[in-house]
């Protein structure tokens, strides 16, 4: 019989706790926080969820998927947690993401529009078009709550009858032969299998090399007043990508008074969460004040709130999903590169299929840890 150590329960970890104690495998999660805490890479309030995928279409299928799994995890904790209100896709015609997106979309029939002019200004007045540009709208689109998502894995888990370790780093992974030796500060602890889902401590718990592979990045979030409160709704309002320049992400207002608005520019290395400065430079603050006035009429474009997290990234940008190491022992779940959330469901499925079967029939080629880099 299997027993799993699930080495972080944050967003990927909390999942795969859960889906493990859902087959009736013996799991133990340990982290160095708790569910749902904001010090690594689920902090912030809302994460986009969207399935015409400008990161490839092998990812629709499992998008497919989690939705699926974000459904029953609604179900299972009486909560909502992913908002429908579908998403657009916004920038220059012609441009390369615009253009993957509806790759995307037509491999997979996706249900996605693509709307100009004053047919776009009507549906989301949110987000007027400039000249050139196109709205590309998927239906199948929203936000999920990631401070609540990661709490109701948690809690399926552990009613499921997994256990958390809360508070208890891990400080080391030995796989052999028969199983993994997991060490934290209380001793060592026998499993068969573990999962290592440290999110941006990768750089730390990840074996060579693939730990030097992984670089810990600081991405920032801001949030700005909305001038009319009858613009940027949760109940009706998209998720909005803006390609091109300015490039950035924008969510309804989860709160009634900000909006929260991610500058996409190259994110900073950071040298582990550790050493994550919570303040913001000052000239990243006035780019996404001018993004922001030069884009968003209906936003003030001073921000109100400001919040640094972080994320591992891979050097393709895509996650390490797979076995590795001897007798496949050791599962790595981790560095989904600043898109993973939307997934975590699925990751967590599969990771419970790796251990129950040493395989998984879904298609995560694009995500093996031993694919060359
Ligand atoms: C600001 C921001 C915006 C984003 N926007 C989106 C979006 O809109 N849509 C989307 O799909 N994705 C988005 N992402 C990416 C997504 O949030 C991440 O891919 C996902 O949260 C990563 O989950 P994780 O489980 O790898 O890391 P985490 O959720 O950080 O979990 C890692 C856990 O491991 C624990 N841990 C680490 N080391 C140890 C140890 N040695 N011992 C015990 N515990 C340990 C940590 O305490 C933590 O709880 C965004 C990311 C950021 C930072």
């Amino acid at each position: 019989m299997s027993s799993v150590a699930v080495i972080g329960t944050g967003t990927v970890g909390s999942m795969a706790l859960w889906r493990l104690a859902e087959r009736g495998i013996p799991a133990v999660g340990f982290d160095a926080f708790a569910p749902g805490h904001d010090r690594g890479a689920a902090g912030g309030e809302s994460r986009i969820f969207r399935t015409a995928y400008k990161e490839g279409p092998a990812y629709v299928p499992l998008l497919r998927a989690a939705r699926g799994l974000w459904a029953e995890l609604e179900e299972s904790s009486g909560r909502r947690l992913l908002t429908p209100v579908g998403g657009v896709t916004l920038g220059p015609r012609e441009h390369p993401k615009i253009r993957a997106v509806l790759a995307s979309a037509h491999t997979h029939d996706l249900p996605v529009e693509v709307l100009t002019g004053e047919d776009a200004l009507r549906r989301v007045p949110e987000h007027p078009l400039r000249d050139g540009e196109v709205m590309v709208v998927d239906r199948e689109a929203g936000f999920i709550r990631p401070e609540p998502a990661v709490i109701a894995a948690a809690t399926a888990a552990e009613r499921a009858g997994a256990r958390i370790a809360r508070y208890t780093p891990v400080r080391e992974v030995r796989p052999d032969a028969t199983g993994v030796t997991v060490v934290t500060g209380d001793g060592e602890h026998r499993f068969t299998h573990a999962v290592l889902a440290p999110g941006p401590w990768a750089g730390t718990l990840l074996p060579d090399p693939m730990a030097g592979l992984v670089t810990t990045k600081a991405i920032t979030s801001t949030w700005f007043p909305r001038r009319d409160d009858t613009l940027f709704e949760p109940d009706r309002c998209p998720i909005a990508i803006r390609v091109g320049e300015p490039a950035y992400s924008c969510f309804p207002s989860m709160d009634g008074v900000g909006v929260k608005v991610n500058l996409h520019v190259p994110w900073q290395d950071i040298a582990s969460p550790e050493s994550l400065h919570r303040s913001v430079p000052v000239n990243y603050l006035a780019q996404v004040a001018a993004a922001v006035a030069g884009t968003l009429p209906g936003l003030r474009p001073d921000p109100v709130r400001i919040a640094t997290f972080c994320e591992a990234f891979t050097p393709d940008g895509h996650g390490l999903l797979g076995s590795y190491g001897p007798a496949g022992r050791t599962i790595l779940a981790t560095a989904f590169s600043g898109h993973g959330f939307k997934l975590a469901p699925v990751f967590g499925d599969i990771v419970a299929d790796l251990v129950e079967t040493g395989s998984t029939t879904r298609g995560i080629d694009h995500l093996a840890p031993n694919r060359p880099f």
